[in-house]
């Protein structure tokens, strides 16, 4: 298992398409990453440069503190994975995973290898079948278990459940993240689903336009985005941002003004708002989690509350909750991308 480092990595295809601009990120051994962005922001082209697939236009790539610009992708014993995962029509299960084993040893009894793969991905049972004969997910399957069958240093994962429905795309996540801890490998896991990347990174990378908006904590990164970016691109449903000013009456008590009207700030304030201060007078955009709202008339409003005012306009039924639309009066943001 090893260590990857980019260290200010630029990647500019032909026609100067800037695809990853000054891009540095430092993975320890073991750790499971996650890159997620919407599409175009360059995620893939990432991998491909940690593969050695594409050259690196400027910046370094490190592996285990080793200058890896130039090795040559054979040699880096990486395991990539794509979204199309490409597996051999007329070769069954256990000859699509021991594949990259006889192409490096002809001759060899890789039988043992194969079951041992299969048994980590729970699939021994469709070591005789084709893939014609497997469902999405199983094929899935077979081709994790074709990339880490040579035991990898690393594992490079391309939006590796994309092509699967939903309920899979839940199940097999768990399995990956689960897998990838069991082999102690490190992992790179590239997906635009905000929803996936909470649910499995140690670490989240938010990319945008090629450049990274923020590194942290899942929790970390929907709980304090650093910028309206990353707060509209991460949680469902989707946050609401409107637009606002800051101002400070008489009794010292911070107003938001949203324009038809203004709560009033608790006192004392969190170390959350005191950076509002600083905003005194300026439009700010304010977000707001559905969840940190909730639904009351004035007179069951708790000291700790503020109190927003606004009609009800539709209810969802979501089973385990319901998303509440409420129109306020308040002005949206806007958000680029
Ligand atoms: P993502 O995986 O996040 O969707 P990509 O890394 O595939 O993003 O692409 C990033 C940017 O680089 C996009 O603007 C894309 O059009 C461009 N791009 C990707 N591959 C090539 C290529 N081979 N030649 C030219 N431009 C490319
Ligand atoms: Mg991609």
């Amino acid at each position: 298992t090893r260590a990857i480092s980019l260290r200010d990595v630029t990647k500019i295809y032909p026609r100067d398409v800037v695809a990853v601009n000054r891009l540095s990120l430092d993975i320890s051994p073991g750790e499971f990453v996650v890159l997620l962005g919407p599409s175009g922001c360059g995620k893939t082209t990432v991998l491909r440069m940690i593969a050695g697939l594409e050259d690196i236009t400027s910046g370094e790539l490190l592996l285990d503190g080793e200058l890896a610009n130039a090795i040559p992708p054979g040699e880096r014993q990486l395991a990539m994975v794509f979204q199309h995962y490409a597996l051999y029509p007329n070769m069954t299960g256990e000859q699509n995973i021991s594949f990259p084993l006889k192409i490096e040893s002809p001759g060899r009894d890789t039988t043992n290898q194969v079951r041992e793969t299969a048994r980590l991905l729970g699939i021994e049972d469709l070591l005789d079948r084709l893939p014609a004969q497997l469902s999405g997910g199983e094929r899935q399957r077979v081709a994790m278990g074709r990339a880490i069958v040579r035991r990898p240093s690393a594992f490079l994962l391309d939006e590796p459940l994309s092509n699967l429905d939903a309920k899979l795309r839940t199940r097999l996540r768990a399995e990956i993240a689960t897998l990838t801890r069991h082999l102690g490998v490190t992992t790179v896991y590239v997906t635009h689903d905000q929803a996936e990347a909470m649910s499995l990174g140690d670490r989240v990378v938010v990319m945008r336009d090629g450049v990274i908006q923020q590194i942290g904590a899942a929790r970390e990164v929907y709980q304090r985005p650093e910028n309206v970016f990353v707060a509209a691109f991460v949680g469902t449903p989707r946050i609401n941002l409107l637009r606002a000013t800051v101002h400070a009456p008489l009794d010292g008590r911070l107003n938001i003004d949203f324009g038809t009207q203004r709560i009033q700030l608790p006192q004392p304030l969190s170390p959350d708002h005191q950076m509002l201060r600083v905003q005194m007078g300026r439009e700010i955009t304010v977000g707001l989690r559905s969840e940190a709202a909730r639904i009351a008339t004035p007179q069951e409003m708790r000291p700790t509350e503020a109190l927003l005012n606004g009609v009800v306009q539709h209810v969802e039924f979501q089973g385990h909750e319901s998303l509440v639309h409420v129109s306020t009066g308040a002005h949206p943001a806007r958000v680029e991308g």
